[in-house]
């Protein structure tokens, strides 16, 4: 077997990416919380990708193991891009999803239905401890709602349609979304690495 730490302590991200990984019986997926004494980087990049090469190229080397970085976020080009890659603190530094949300409603209210476009955008990286090994991206284009509907998922779920679907992230089941999602697509790109990955 070999360990593949997931660079992240996000419940949501860390199930999401395990789900879409299972196949791969060869790999002991693992996470940040199982590692409860490391500190992260600081993403200090001003891309998806930089962060995500930053939190996986560290992780790997100070782990001495494999890791998967994911940086995602939420792009309104109505907004300039925001929240982008501050999405996880558009509210402020220890904003929870709500308050994020919260924000992004108030920030959008003054929009005409045709800028309310967005989408999700996903960069992964994957890293040994000698270093980056492999950077891939991935986007889900869609709108965002004027209120919050649906239970399920996290951050931006319960305002995000994806283009040709009715129900938001939050009221479709998480199996669909993991068929569909901005990080689905990214990790797709990576899967026959990660498939041939021996240590
Ligand atoms: P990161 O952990 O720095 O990559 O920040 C990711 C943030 O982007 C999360 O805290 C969410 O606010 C948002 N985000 C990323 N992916 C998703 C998703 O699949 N659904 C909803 N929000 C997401």
């Amino acid at each position: 077997m070999i360990s593949l730490i997931l660079a992240s302590r996000n419940l949501h991200k860390i199930r999401e990416c395990r789900t879409i990984l299972h196949h791969l019986k060869h790999l002991d997926i693992l996470s940040l919380l199982d590692f409860p004494d490391y500190i992260p980087p600081e993403e200090i990049g001003t891309t998806f990708s930089e962060n995500a090469v930053i939190k996986a190229v560290h992780a790997a080397k100070a782990l001495n193991s494999w890791v998967l970085a994911d940086d995602s976020g939420l792009v309104i080009p109505a907004l300039h891009g925001a929240p982008g890659i501050y999405s996880a603190r558009y509210a402020g530094n220890r904003a929870s999803d709500a308050e994020n949300r919260k924000k992004l409603l108030e920030e959008m209210q003054h929009l005409l239905e045709e800028d309310r476009a967005g989408y999700f955008y996903c960069a992964a990286a994957l890293a040994s401890p000698e270093g980056l090994k492999k950077c891939v991206t991935g986007s889900c284009e869609g709108k965002i709602l004027n209120k919050e509907r649906g239970g399920s998922g996290f951050g931006y779920d319960p305002l995000f349609v994806k283009n040709e679907y009715n129900k938001t992230f939050s009221e479709i089941p998480e199996a669909i979304k993991n068929q569909i999602s901005h990080r689905r697509k990214a990790l797709d790109k990576i899967l026959i690495f990660l498939e041939n990955l021996r240590t």
